[in-house]
């Protein structure tokens, strides 16, 4: 059966998705994959930290699924507002969702609002054009609430000079706020014990590796009641990360000039505040409560800081015309079909982190669109899917150009690529892979400009 199907989100989960409908042997599927940016890769590109490049490197597997001809990348459309889910059923069999989720949770204490969501701040340093353009890095001392991967780069990128990033792709307006930092010391804060770590051990490792951070730990946050045992003894990675962090908590400080302290059993309550400016936060000791969990001891402490980051995970975002559960965050669905108030949505699915909510890593999301897309495949086999109006594959284009909406392409893609890697070559003072180009405009420009031969 030869089936049309359109992707929307081309992050790893929407590219892992359109990889195993493209490569199935018994339909000739042909994948359009939606984007909203410029550029496709999603999280790769605009969630990352600049300085993990180990990570950034699965945009190579990714580059060669997009490199195969039933997949084409239409980027720069919003779906949901360029064109809706309702128009994309006349044009595709099925519709996969894999919009992830890009927004930051609210942290819901008193002076929370004044406290930054951890997913601006990866917006800004990753080159989003959809972030601000500077930030300010006046603060000597910094909070950042969560102990997760979010915490470690946000609190790894605060500690860094922002020399040491030049070698990464980060543009010149990110190195610019970076080297005028003034952070000293940051501390990040756990409610919970060193066993309920959200952290994989390499990249607890990894925030000790630059030579001007010392990561220190509090020799009394390192406790552990049976419950913190028994996570130890059933999970490897959570036994790795209590290993690093009591060989944090041996240390003495030593002259680096920059200090991270990770503290457990202190749950924050109040963003301190004066006027307009932060001037510390305020946490709450926990202990044991002999069940599992922890409880507040009624002893609190005020840390002097003066600027508070929340990294306390991140939420996806309704799409328009889809079925959303405001509780949880992600579109309702039963192992990826999307359900609705009265059942299953025709012909609609969904993959990733707007599948499942905002966790694991980015390898997880492979079984996730493997279960997604084994549904969508038996439902076409069982004649369940939509029939849609046109068949022609350049029939969207058609509506796309109509609407005069400048969309990137596959090959735009790799005269943005090119044009990127030209700055980094071009770079003075270090000469580097990249150099990422962030403004929306510059970006479909250097996408849609074909040189000419001459
Ligand atoms: P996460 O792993 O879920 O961690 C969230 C942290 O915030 C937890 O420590 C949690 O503590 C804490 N928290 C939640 N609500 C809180 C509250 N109200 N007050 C205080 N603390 C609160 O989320 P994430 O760090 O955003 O990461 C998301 C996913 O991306 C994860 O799977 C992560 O591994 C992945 N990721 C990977 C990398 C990498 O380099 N490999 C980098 C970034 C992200 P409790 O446990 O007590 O709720």
């Amino acid at each position: 059966m030869s089936l049309r199907v359109a992707v929307i989100g081309a992050g790893p989960a929407g590219i892992y998705a359109s990889d195993l409908l493209i490569r199935n042997e018994d339909h000739d599927i042909h994948v359009d994959l939606f984007e909203q940016m410029p550029a496709p890769f999603g999280l790769i590109r605009y969630g990352v930290a600049p300085d993990h490049p180990r990570i950034k490197g699965i945009v190579t597997s990714l580059h060669r699924v997009l490199d195969k001809p039933h997949l084409r990348l239409l980027g720069n459309i919003e779906v949901g507002k360029d064109v809706t889910i309702e128009e994309l059923r006349d044009y595709y069999d099925a519709i996969v969702i894999s919009t992830g989720a890009v927004r930051d949770r609210e942290l819901l204490i008193p002076g929370g609002d004044t406290s930054i969501g951890a997913g601006e701040f990866v917006g800004f340093y990753d080159g989003n054009p959809r972030f601000e353009r500077s930030w300010n890095l006046q603060a000597r001392e910094v909070a950042v609430i969560g102990v997760g991967n979010v915490a470690l780069d946000i609190s790894r990128i605060l500690a860094k000079t922002g020399d040491e990033l030049l070698v990464t792709e980060i543009p010149d307006n990110v190195h610019d706020s970076l080297r005028a930092n003034r952070a000293k010391v940051v501390h990040m804060f756990g409610r919970r014990g060193p066993a309920n770590a959200k952290f994989t051990p390499k990249e607890l490792r990894e925030l000790d590796e630059s030579d001007t951070i010392q990561v220190l730990v509090d020799p009394e946050d390192i406790d552990y009641d049976q419950a913190s045992e028994d996570l130890r003894r059933a999970d490897k990675s959570i036994d790795l990360n209590c290993q690093v962090l009591e060989q944090y908590a041996m240390r003495e400080p030593d002259d680096s000039p920059h200090k991270i302290h990770i503290h457990f059993f202190e749950e924050p309550v109040e963003v301190l505040t004066e006027g307009d400016a932060i001037v510390g936060i305020r946490t709450e000791r926990q202990e044991f409560d002999g069940e599992g969990g922890v409880r507040g001891t009624g002893s609190f402490t005020d840390w002097p800081v003066q600027q508070v980051y929340h990294a306390i995970g991140y939420r996806s975002e309704p799409v328009e015309g889809v079925p959303f559960d405001l509780e949880r965050n992600v579109i309702p669905n039963d192992g990826g079909h999307v359900l609705g108030e009265e059942g299953f949505e025709d012909s609609l699915y969904v993959t990733g982190w707007i599948k499942r909510g905002p966790v694991g890593l980015i390898g997880n999301t492979k079984s996730d669109a493997k279960e997604t897309t084994d549904m969508l495949i038996a439902d076409a086999d069982a004649g369940k899917l939509n029939t849609p109006k046109h068949t022609d594959a350049d029939a969207i284009i058609g509506l796309l150009e109509e609407r005069n909406i400048a969309y990137t392409t596959w090959d735009g893609w790799y005269r943005l690529d090119e044009a990127e890697r030209a700055l980094g070559a071009e770079c003075s003072r270090l000469p580097r892979e990249r150099k990422k180009i962030v403004e929306w405009e510059d970006m479909v420009e250097r996408a849609r400009t074909v040189p000419q031969v001459p």
